[in-house]
């Protein structure tokens, strides 16, 4: 903000000052004038009276005399003075002696100073005899001519008013000068620090003390100012705290300090846009004390009070996996899974808190063992608002709790047992390895230019005590995400190798053996030196293991998964991409991975008879041979199918065509058959 000149105090403080200064000049010159005015009159009387004085004794000789000659001589000294106009000697009832005149002066001067002065003046002095008798003879007159008195006075007059002026002027100037240094300047800084602050935070900084002003009025303005601006985000603190406490009491329970129901809903929105945008899942868990009741009526209302707050302070350690945490009041807290991708997630999360709960609180001296009953409502499936899915948690806590407590309960009773069947399986699971209840099946993969079977893929099979078998697709989903995967996945390898080299050691000693990778094993850092190991103990050649990891598994984390594969290829097992064409590989990544096989996926082979399904097989094919590396096909159940994929050039195929999984000696069976029939065939041939 710069002041325009024009309008700066100094600057009106310059016309003030010089106005007025110019007037008291005025004022002052003109009575200096006036006086000059007065004196001119007083040099013209006692310039007339010196004359007068100087020339008596002349005339009065002349006139006692009546010497004329000598009067006409006196006329002439008389007359040397510029200003005498005219001059006589002579007695008022005789005629004159002498008499002189001359015309007035002619100077420009006149038309202003003859008012003043007059035009001419007359003085006259009596001519007497020496005393004791003192005769009268007559008069000296003289008149003088004004003018040239005048034309003096004048001039003095413009000095005077012409100093008088620059007086008043350089006063203004200097006064000007004087205030602009001491206090425009100034001034104009302050505004300068004053634009400066920060509305938001006035007291930050302070304006300056102006030097040499600390003990006058700027510097008790500065002093003010500061005191005040100071005071001002004081003041601002205290009503942003208050604002802010009242918020708090406005969004937050007193007991415990979490938010409340109004803030958690607020959260929730958020949430729910965030899943909407992401297609992500939210759980949302409404926990409920199962008898709070009765604990408050068992120790006191207190008691109960502290127990909320160190439960809360129990929830609160699950802060780092919740999206929200809040108590909706009385016994009743809400828990907010973000960004989740399956029930189960929820699930576990609801199973820890239950678990949590039953560590006894300690009160009073008092160890207090709590239950909880849980409602679970899922987004979106169980609503896609906030309002519905509180509300569906809430009911779903309150009808659990009718029918038994210390559980938790999902909205939709599809996924409720779902969850339920998926818990009691993982717990199953959790054992299956410690009561041998998996075993490995072996599928045969047929080599279409040696036409035999050069490989096997092992599949691993459970077989639930109850007598089912469980599909692995169920369960190493399960494994992979409760992370048994790793022990369950080893136990696979050393019993696929062992396997193997039963058979290398029976003859069929080029056999290579596929085993299927988790994506969780891939990413183990102890996978690779396991391999060196299994292939040292069960002295297998490095090229006959084939290590199958899916594309899209691959795919999820592509750059841990390059370094990972090129460890796992120092070993000299083969690497092997499975479900080839349901992931989204680029050439290019395929191009850096350490890749021998490519492995089309089931879905593509079976639709071969589809243009689509064929386009694709042959681009795979394709793809493959221009990359260097060999071409499985899986799934190959038709005559079709495999012709087919021998026409495009694809090098090998599994498939219930030639045979489906087979335990370890149906497996062996198949094997000794097709090397008799090799056998036959060669001799044939020969
Ligand atoms: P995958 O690796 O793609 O295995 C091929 C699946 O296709 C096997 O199912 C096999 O029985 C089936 N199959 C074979 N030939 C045909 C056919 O001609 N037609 C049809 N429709 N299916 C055929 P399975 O044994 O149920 O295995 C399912 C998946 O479980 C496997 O898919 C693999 O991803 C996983 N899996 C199996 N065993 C293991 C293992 O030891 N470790 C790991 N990590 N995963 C395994
Ligand atoms: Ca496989
Ligand atoms: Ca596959």
């Amino acid at each position: 903000m710069k002041l325009e000149l024009r309008n700066s105090l100094s600057r009106k403080l310059l016309r003030v000052v010089l106005l007025s200064a110019l007037a008291v000049g005025l004022v002052l010159s003109c009575a200096q004038i006036v006086f000059g005015a007065y004196k001119t009159r007083q040099l013209i009387e006692a310039d007339a009276q010196r004359i007068l004085r100087m020339t008596r004794d002349p005339s009065t000789q002349a006139i006692y005399s009546l010497d004329r000659e000598m009067g006409a001589q006196v006329m002439e000294g008389l007359f040397q003075h510029e200003s005498i106009r005219m001059a006589s000697i002579g007695h008022p009832d005789e005629g004159l002696l002498a008499l002189n005149i001359r015309p007035p002066l002619r100077l420009p001067t006149r038309w202003l100073t003859d008012p003043i002065f007059g035009r001419d003046q007359q003085f006259s002095i009596p001519l007497v005899g020496k005393p004791p008798y003192n005769e009268y003879y007559g008069d000296l007159r003289i008149t003088l001519d004004t003018a040239r008195y005048g034309q003096e006075f004048i001039s003095d007059s413009i000095v005077i008013l012409i100093v008088g002026i620059l007086r008043a002027l350089t006063m203004a100037l200097v006064l000007y000068l004087i205030y602009q240094w001491l206090l425009t300047r100034p001034l104009t800084k302050l505004i300068e620090h004053l634009a400066q602050i920060n509305p938001d935070r006035p007291g930050e900084h302070k304006l300056p003390m102006v030097k040499g002003h600390e003990r006058n009025e700027l510097g008790l303005w500065v002093e003010t100012a500061n005191g005040l601006l100071a005071s001002i985000e004081h003041n601002m603190q205290l009503r942003q705290e208050a604002e802010s406490s009242l918020h708090r009491m406005a969004q937050y329970d007193a007991l415990t300090g979490l938010p409340n129901r109004q803030q958690l809903q607020q959260q929730l929105d958020h949430i729910l846009d965030e899943a909407r945008r992401l297609q992500r899942r939210v759980a949302v868990l409404c926990l409920g004390l199962d008898d709070f009741k009765g604990i408050n009526e068992q120790y006191s209302y207190q008691a109960g009070d502290a127990l909320l707050q160190a439960l809360a302070n129990r929830l609160r350690d699950f802060g780092g996996r919740l999206g929200a945490l809040a108590r909706l009041g009385g016994d009743q807290f809400v828990l907010v899974l973000s960004g989740i991708e399956q029930p189960y997630e929820a699930a576990e999360l609801a199973q820890a808190l239950l678990d949590g709960l039953e560590t006894p609180i300690e009160l009073d001296g008092q160890r207090i063992r709590l239950r909880g009953t849980i409602g679970i409502t899922l987004y979106p499936e169980d609503g896609d608002s906030t309002e519905k899915l509180l509300q569906k948690a809430e009911q779903t806590m309150t009808l659990a709790k009718n029918r038994s407590r210390n559980r938790y309960q999902f909205y939709v009773a599809s996924i409720d047992s779902e969850m339920r069947a998926r818990r009691e399986l993982e717990k199953d699971l959790g054992e299956a390895l410690k009561r041998n209840e998996f075993h490995l099946v072996y599928q045969p993969q047929v080599d279409y230019r040696q036409n035999r079977i050069t490989g096997v893929e092992a599949l691993l099979r459970w077989k639930h005590p109850q007598g089912r078998l469980i599909p692995p697709d169920l369960f190493i989903p399960l494994a992979e995400q409760n992370g048994s995967i790793i022990e369950i996945g080893k136990w696979v390898l050393d019993q696929a190798c062992s396997q193997l080299h039963e058979w290398h050691e029976q003859g069929f000693a080029d056999l290579r053996m596929a085993v299927n990778l988790s994506t969780v094993q891939l990413r183990h850092p102890q996978l690779p030196d396991m391999i060196n190991e299994l292939l040292r103990n069960h002295q297998l050649p490095a090229e006959t293991l084939e290590l199958e990891v899916t594309e899209t598994g691959l795919m999820e984390d592509i750059e841990a998964a390059t370094h990972n594969l090129h460890s796992l290829r120092r070993s000299g097992a083969l690497i092997a991409i499975d479900d080839f064409g349901t992931g989204y590989s680029s050439l290019s990544y395929l191009k850096s991975l350490p890749l021998d096989k490519i492995k089309i996926d089931k879905s593509f082979v079976q639709d071969i008879g589809q243009d689509e399904g064929a386009t694709i097989v042959r681009a795979i094919v394709q793809l493959g041979k221009s990359l260097g590396m060999t071409v499985i096909a899986e799934g190959v159940e038709t005559p079709e199918q495999e012709a087919y994929l021998i026409a495009e050039g694809c090098q090998e195929g599994q498939g219930y065509y030639y045979s489906k999984p087979l335990p370890a000696h149906e497996l062996g069976l198949l094997l000794r058959q097709s090397r008799r029939f090799d056998r036959a065939l060669n001799s044939e041939l020969r």
